[in-house]
Parts: C-alpha cells; structure tokens; sequence
C-alpha cells in the first residue's frame, strides 16, 4: 500500500471547492455533466497538444489538429483516439510526463503490478484533491467521516520503512495517528497472537473496515470461533479485489453491516463506488468512462466491455482513453433508487487476469457469478492448466452437500457455454502464493495460445 501522506493532498482551497462542486452535482441534469466535462476535457486535450511527448506525435499522426478542438466537438475528437495500452505506458512513462509537469507538484507512484513488472504513475495536485473528494464522498454515503477510526486489512508484508510500525504484545500493526488509521497484515494473524490483535480493535474501535475480501473473511471467521464478537465495523469496504458472494454471505454473517464496494485504479483516472441503495455510480467530475468492445466502440446497455477512463484532473501525467483491462457492464439511463443523478455502471466484472479460454479463443470472465446463492463454501480458486478444462479448488462447510456441487458445476458449465469441463477438488485450506491480491482464477493458459487480447 502507498502511505497516505497528507502534504500531497493538503490543499484547502482547492479540497473545499472540490468538496462543495461534488455535492451539487450529485443532483445535476446529464446536460450539467457533460458540460462540466467538456470543459475539463478541453483544456486538458490542449495542452496534452502542447506540453506532453507522446500526445504531441500521436495529435500529428492522426491528424488531430489543436485549433480546431472547441467545446462541442471535444468528445468526438477523444474518441478518435486509439485506446491506450498499460504496456505503452509501461514502456516509457517519461513521454506522458508534461513539460511543464512540475508546476504540478507530481509525485511519482510505482506500482507492483499484476503481472509483477512494475509501473510508475505520476500523482499531481489535481488529481489528489479529485481521488480525496471522491473517498470523501463515498464515505460519506457509508455513514463515515474522515477523522474516525478505520482500520485497513491486507495481505501486505511489513518492512522496515513502513513508518509507524507498532507491537502490542505479539501483535504487529500499523497506527498512523494522524488520520487515525490502523492496519493489519492478515497474514500474521492466527488463532495464538488474535488476543493481542482483539485488544488493538478494543482500543482504537474502527468504524470503518476496508481491505481485500479474502483478509475479512479470515479476521471475521477467527474473531467467530475465539468468540471475540465485542468489535464490529459499522460499514465494510472491500478493495483491490473482486469481492465474491460466497465471501459477502461469510463476512456479513459475522459482521451484519452494509458491505459497499468501490472501484479505483493508481492510475488516478477512474472512480465508481456503491451507494446504500446498491446502485454503482460513475464519479463523472473525475473522469470521462466509457464501456468499449474490442475495436474501441461503445457497447449497448447490459453489455460487457472493456473499462476504458480519462481522469480529467492529472496534467503532469495525462492519460487519455487508458485502456484498465477491467471488465464492467453498461448501463442505459437507468435512474437509482438513492435519487442521485450520478450515472451508473451495472457491474465491475473482473480483470483480464481473471479469464479463462477456451480451445475456440473465447475469453470468459466474471466466473463468480456462478457462485451466486451457492450455500457452504468458504473458499474457491479456479486454476486452467490447459484449455479443455479447469481444476475447482473448494474449501466447503457441511452445507455444501451433493446437491450444492451440482448446481455448481452446472452454473460453471452454463457460464462457460460447455467448452470446458470443471474438476473439483477439496482443501483444507486455500493459500495464496505471494502476499497481496488473492487470484480467484489462476489461468496458466496464457491470452496469446487464443489469438485474443
Ligand atoms: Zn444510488
């Protein structure tokens, strides 16, 4: 995790109006939206023209001429651009750097990344006060404010430079004081050294719990069988990771509150989060999304795509149609049940990195949907080994009877259309090999034995 430091995000003007902006627009018209877009996007399409590398050559190439952008063309003229590839990016950060980048206080972020090569990204002024007022934002719908206490739960080795490493008996943990936060490595946690964790909790009583789903599920079920139920999160937000159904009904057993997702990238380009109604809303003064098929274009309501972001508040570090290798799934001008007038995505399906192929070149993803309502599993990991079949690694309650698996598998094999067929095979346990994101679906067959992305 990146420490949170608040030089990089203490700019009180600038976080007041951006404060106030986003409550108003939480009830604008569509025409406000795009008009508030326009005018980000257009400032920021001319000076990635003038001031930025790789924008500058491919403006050129493609014959994309500054004089003639003007607010009511300005759309167009970014979808006219190629989707931008992580590994572009990847390649050669440097060219993506403005010119005049420093007048934006950037800060360089590296990344580990997913396939572990790692990737810099540059945070600016703006875009900092725009990810702040956005967690703001969704904390404020999860009934949270920022100056309580919460509590982050990972699997993330402790080094040496971690700043404000602290032991309470065999417990070892995190406590920044001045944003009153604690973290824990779910890693070191087990049943011996869990009093001294228990004790931490009593004392710092969290109200929000944030972290990836498969660290939650492992707290909440040690806390459950030592029957150290005194603590509870008032409100649960995963990140980083998919949070699946079987690991939603797990936490929520033990901790009953609202359990509201959100979505973010490094790249600072994107923000979606859960309000209490359910509904997913696009943070639309953070960037222009859009839902893409394979060529670019715009996918239909209900229809799975390609996350494709434009953060209109980075200008050190301009990215401009990043392709995120997420998969979601528009929706149409569907209305929530909050009365928030944010538009909404119907679903975050997954990375690319939780695919699986078949021998035809079809890609599948969002294989947890088949877990849906499937009583008594504790654990899941899917694992390709080649492209007839997959191996269903389960860790199961006695719930989990004959009947369960059935309508499991037959789940896994609708969902894949019958391409492939499904082994299970029960664990005791399910660990994960490198700490940090837990993989639910670990394909060895890689994307290019398909001849697709
Ligand atoms: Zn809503």
């Amino acid at each position: 995790m990146i420490e949170f430091k608040i030089a990089d995000f203490f700019y009180l003007k600038d976080l007041a109006r951006t404060y106030w902006l986003m409550r108003r627009a939480e009830h604008w018209t569509a025409e406000q939206f795009h008009s508030y877009q326009a005018d980000h996007l257009l400032p920021l399409l001319l000076h990635c023209s003038q001031q930025v590398p790789y924008y500058i050559d491919l403006f050129k190439k493609i014959g994309l001429s500054p004089e003639r952008l003007n607010r009511e063309n300005v759309f167009d003229q970014l979808r006219r651009l190629p989707l931008l590839d992580k590994e572009v990016l990847r390649a050669a950060p440097d060219r993506f750097m403005a010119r005049n980048g420093q007048a934006y206080r950037p800060k360089a972020i590296t990344t580990s990344g997913t396939t572990g090569t790692p990737l810099t990204v540059f945070w600016d002024r703006g875009s900092n006060v725009m990810e702040l007022c956005s967690m703001q934002r969704f904390w404020r719908w999860a009934g949270f404010r920022i100056g309580q206490s919460f509590l982050d739960l990972r699997s993330r080795v402790f080094t040496d430079q971690d700043r404000h490493l602290t032991t309470h008996g065999r417990a070892r943990y995190i406590r920044n004081w001045k944003i009153n936060s604690l973290e824990f490595n779910s890693d070191l946690i087990d049943k011996e050294n869990l009093p001294d964790y228990y004790q931490v909790l009593l004392r710092y009583r969290p109200r929000l719990l944030r972290g990836h789903p498969q660290a939650m599920q492992k707290l909440a079920l040690l806390l459950q069988e030592s029957g150290l139920t005194e603590w509870k999160p008032r409100v649960v937000t995963p990140t980083s990771e998919a949070l699946y159904d079987f690991q939603k009904a797990e936490i929520s057993r033990v901790w009953p509150a609202p359990i509201l997702d959100h979505y973010g990238l490094k790249e600072h380009n994107a923000f979606f989060a859960q309000c209490p109604s359910g509904g997913y809303h696009i943070f639309p003064e953070y960037g222009i999304t859009e839902i893409v098929n394979d060529d670019g274009v715009a996918v239909q309501p209900g229809e799975e795509g390609w996350i494709v972001a434009t953060g209109l508040h980075n200008f050190a570090q301009p990215l401009l149609r990043y392709n995120t290798r997420d998969r979601g799934v528009a929706a149409g001008d569907e209305r929530c049940g909050c009365g928030r007038t944010l538009p909404l995505i119907r679903s975050v399906i997954g990375r690319i990195d939780d695919c699986i192929y078949t021998e035809n070149g079809a890609r599948y993803s969002g294989m947890h949907f088949a877990f849906f309502g499937r009583r008594g599993i504790q654990k899941a990991r899917l694992i390709q080994e080649n492209l007839n079949s997959v191996q269903v690694e389960l860790v199961t309650t006695p719930e989990f009877d004959q009947q369960e698996a059935e309508q499991l598998r037959e789940a896994l094999l609708v969902k894949v259309n019958r391409q492939l067929s499904f082994t299970f095979v029960y664990r005791d346990d399910i660990r994960q090999e490198t700490p940090g994101k837990f993989k639910f679906v670990v394909s060895r067959c890689r994307p290019q034995d398909t001849g697709k992305p």
